[in-house]
């Protein structure tokens, strides 16, 4: 199976930039070897989503509401992300947890009615840099897990992803050794299983760039990459080549 490489937009273009910045890697998707998923913000997803169409790039969302209707001022329907053409939606960003608030039970809620969409959830987990020095990262990897994937249940193993983002190295140009994301890889993908009876990908996320993609695509338990900042850019798709 491909590797996936995964472009986390965030909040950081405008629609024309992001439907500028889609065409461009859809020009260069066919020489891309890993499978390439963009994620722009909401607004742009329509536009993305139609200049998309008969591409190799698939299209993701950031976040969804945990239900399909309801009222729920200012939630996007993943039942209607699902309709608008969307595959994957990250869940559990670390921005989302920590500067929005959301809790282990809304994302637990959010992966399953993404779910039950057919969307495919990206489960963010990671440990915060004080976390990591007091020699607690192991520990806190596994309450993430359990708390988001509580009763979750899936049919395959490619029906979730979880993407692990070290707190410390998201935006701060200082990427865990891929050796050790390697470890990590493995550990989540044991103690997943242990909980979804399934081995489903595990991916890494955080100050992934052109010098260091090509090692933590190499390793054997690290299914692909989420990328935040060198996703911006046209060459972007170098990042699997
Ligand atoms: C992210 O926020 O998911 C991320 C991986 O960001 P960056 O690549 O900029 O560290």
């Amino acid at each position: 199976m491909s590797k996936l490489l995964i472009a986390n937009w965030k909040m950081q273009l405008s629609r024309k930039e992001a439907l500028s910045l889609a065409k461009k890697l859809k020009a260069r998707a066919k020489k891309c070897p890993a499978k390439m998923v963009i994620c722009p913000d909401f607004l742009s997803l329509q536009p993305v989503s139609a200049s998309l169409k008969n591409s190799a790039i698939e299209l993701g969302a950031q976040d969804c509401a945990s239900s399909n209707r309801g009222a729920l001022t200012g939630e996007i329907s993943p039942f209607d992300l699902r309709s608008l053409g969307v595959k994957y939606v990250i869940l559990g960003h670390s921005e989302r947890r920590e500067k929005l608030g959301e809790n282990e039970a809304l994302i637990s809620a959010k992966i399953k009615a993404a779910l039950a969409n057919r969307l495919t959830p990206i489960v963010c987990v990671g440990e915060n840099l004080a976390e990591k020095e007091a020699g607690k990262a192991k520990s806190v990897l596994v309450g993430q897990l359990r708390a988001a994937l509580k009763n979750v249940k899936i049919k395959s193993a490619n029906d979730l992803i979880i993407a692990y983002e070290p707190l410390w190295a998201i935006g701060t140009g200082q990427a865990i050794i891929p050796a050790e994301a390697e470890i990590v890889g493995n550990f989540l993908t044991v103690e997943a299983a242990k909980i979804l009876q399934k081995r489903v990908r595990v991916i890494y996320g955080g100050s992934v760039d052109s010098q260091n993609a090509s090692q933590f695509l190499r390793q054997k338990h690290l299914a692909g990459l989420l990328v935040g900042g060198a996703s911006l850019k046209e060459d972007f798709y170098k990042l699997c080549c």
